[in-house]
């Protein structure tokens, strides 16, 4: 089913172009919300996520994981098997033995997470419930919330966002009525010390991170709260954060030179920062940057792109991409565009650029079929038919796996879309 939606234009923008979105409601070849627990649980040190589903999920879990697990990993399935689908077992009890043995075993957990998947969905198990009555027992101690990684109507980065948004009641009430700044969405460590080094030059504090790296330091919430997104799949904890009073500071997303320093200005704006210490502050590493760029302009410039929607990093990409290096865009899809988040971004798209939510699989592969793009931008389980075509292609998971985000990471980001034309050049050859 395909239907043509006129877009909203969002606040942020002063005068956005018209935009059509071609929206489609088909089959789908995405990851599910149990794939965002590879990042978060290394970026959580003291959470564990206990995954209550069937064998594909935990097959799911092990495939993905496997090239990745250095020490024993802080997540598991808790299996529900054909008896308790029969009601012959009684499943809660059975989840409070799994709780307690894993619990006993592996006594740093701080912060413990029932993830629900499409079979807990299905049989209608009460997770949240369940999270409550375990709570009871082992409260203080261990902290216990719920959330869904089902993959029904859900893409893998929805996963990172109803984590956060779980986390985001427990958050505690911010005491001080002086300005602070909570950077939402998981970073890597490098990424975030880098930005937090930037935030204490420009005198921008306190400023706290969530997810926080360990669960005794949630960052506190309240009305004086101000917040920038660091992912674009942040939707439902936003509004979770803004039911709390904080304010959300809309911005470009920090990917490339221009973002980056979109997004710092957004934060030092609210926070009264002089025009002359931003520039201070961000002209070496804005020139870095710039000259890491450099490097790949003759790799990418006039190159096109065609972008399957997979992880909603789509659209500051392709935002990216086509300024910074000169792309051309062939289409932009995204699993879903929220009008408020993005409308910066999108006010910076080319005005005939083809953007489309949502998808129907096979008319998206005829269109890219017939635009033959120099580089697709895809899910795994398209990447190596294309490949098989003659398409050279992108993971678009491999974006949300690396550090990206900053102005030191601009030639990484370069780097991942040149890299795999050069590689295709020298096949050629
Ligand atoms: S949650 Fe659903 S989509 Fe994900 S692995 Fe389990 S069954 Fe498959």
């Amino acid at each position: 089913m395909t239907r043509l939606i006129p877009l909203a234009p969002g606040k942020a923008c002063a005068a956005p172009p018209a935009r059509v979105v071609l929206r489609e409601r088909g089959q789908r070849e995405v990851f599910c919300g149990l794939t965002s627990i590879m990042w978060l649980h290394r970026k959580m040190q003291d959470a564990f996520f206990l995954i209550v589903g069937s064998r594909t999920c935990a097959h799911l879990m092990q495939s993905a994981a496997g090239v990745m697990i250095f020490a024993e990993p802080r997540f598991a399935t808790a299996i529900i098997e054909e008896r308790d689908l029969a009601g012959m077992a009684d499943i809660n009890e059975e989840l409070n033995k799994t709780v307690a043995r894993l619990l006993e075993r592996r006594p740093e957990i701080k912060l413990l997470f029932l993830v629900g998947s499409c079979p807990s969905e299905v049989i209608k198990l009460d997770l949240g419930r369940a999270a409550e009555r375990l709570s009871m027992t082992y409260s203080p101690k261990v902290r216990i919330l719920n959330y869904s990684g089902s993959g029904i109507e859900t893409t893998f980065t929805q996963g990172e966002d109803a984590c956060l948004a779980a986390l985001v009641p427990e958050l505690p009430a911010a005491e001080s009525a002086a300005p602070e700044l909570m950077v939402v969405g998981a970073l890597a460590d490098v990424v975030e010390d880098q930005f937090a080094r930037l935030f204490d030059a420009l005198g921008i504090g306190p400023v706290r991170f969530l997810p926080s790296r360990k669960s005794g330091a949630l960052p506190p919430v309240g009305p004086n709260t101000k917040f920038l997104l660091a992912q674009p799949w942040l939707r439902d904890t936003a509004r979770a954060l803004e039911a709390r009073g904080a304010v959300h500071l809309p911005a470009l997303f920090p990917l490339g030179v221009e973002g980056t320093t979109a997004w710092l200005m957004a934060a030092a704006t609210a926070f009264g920062v002089s025009p002359a210490l931003f520039q201070a502050v961000t002209e070496m590493p804005r020139a870095r940057a710039t000259r890491a760029l450099l490097r790949y302009n003759d790799t990418l410039a006039g190159k096109s792109l065609f972008c399957f929607p997979d992880s909603q990093m789509e659209v500051p990409l392709a935002r990216f991409l086509s300024r910074e290096l000169g792309m051309r865009l062939e289409e932009v899809g995204t699993p879903y565009l929220h009008a408020g988040h993005m409308a910066d971004e999108l006010a910076l798209l080319p005005a005939d650029v083809r953007l489309s939510e949502g998808q129907d699989v096979d008319l998206q592969l005829e269109r890219a079929r017939e635009a033959r793009p120099d580089i697709t931008l895809c899910g795994l389980g398209l990447a190596n038919p294309l490949e098989q075509e003659g398409l050279t292609t992108k993971w678009s998971i491999e974006l949300v796996f690396t550090p990206i985000q900053g102005y030191e990471q601009c030639g990484d980001l370069a780097e991942l879309f040149a890299r795999p034309l050069t590689r295709r050049t020298r096949l050629a050859v």
